[in-house]
């Protein structure tokens, strides 16, 4: 997508601090880190929205999320938090598919 943030990372149009990459994922520290560690973790295939998951592409759902088990493995051996924001509502504000892996310090739940 050509005016897609993330799609502008992937494409190394924009810099990032990227941490892990392979064939189907680009995962990089996020610009605003809400935890001492936060990652985001994102498709290479530019999907909207965790609301367009469906049967065709859900294999990269499970991709992401042990994408971050491995990243955590190393990183947050204590325990960690996976989000995906859904719509405005939620909190989304990059409309490219992305997962939040978030550690480092005690997380609140339930969260605001
Ligand atoms: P969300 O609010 O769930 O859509 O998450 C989008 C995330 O992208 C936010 O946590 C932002 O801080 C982060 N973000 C926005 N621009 C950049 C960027 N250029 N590099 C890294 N992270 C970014
Ligand atoms: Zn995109």
């Amino acid at each position: 997508m050509d005016n897609c943030l993330f799609c502008k990372i992937i494409r190394r149009e924009i810099p990032a601090e990227i941490v892990f990459e392979n064939e189907e994922i680009l995962a990089f520290r996020d610009i605003n880190p809400q935890a001492p560690e936060h990652i985001l973790l994102i498709p290479k295939e530019h999907i909207n929205s965790p609301a367009e998951i469906n049967e065709a592409n859900s294999r990269i759902a499970g991709s992401l999320v042990s994408a971050a088990a491995e990243i955590a493995k190393d990183k947050l051996p204590d325990g960690y938090r996976l989000v995906f924001n859904c719509g405005e509502i939620a909190g989304q504000t990059v409309f490219h598919l992305h997962l939040h892996l978030l550690g480092g310090r005690s997380l609140n739940w339930p969260p605001g």
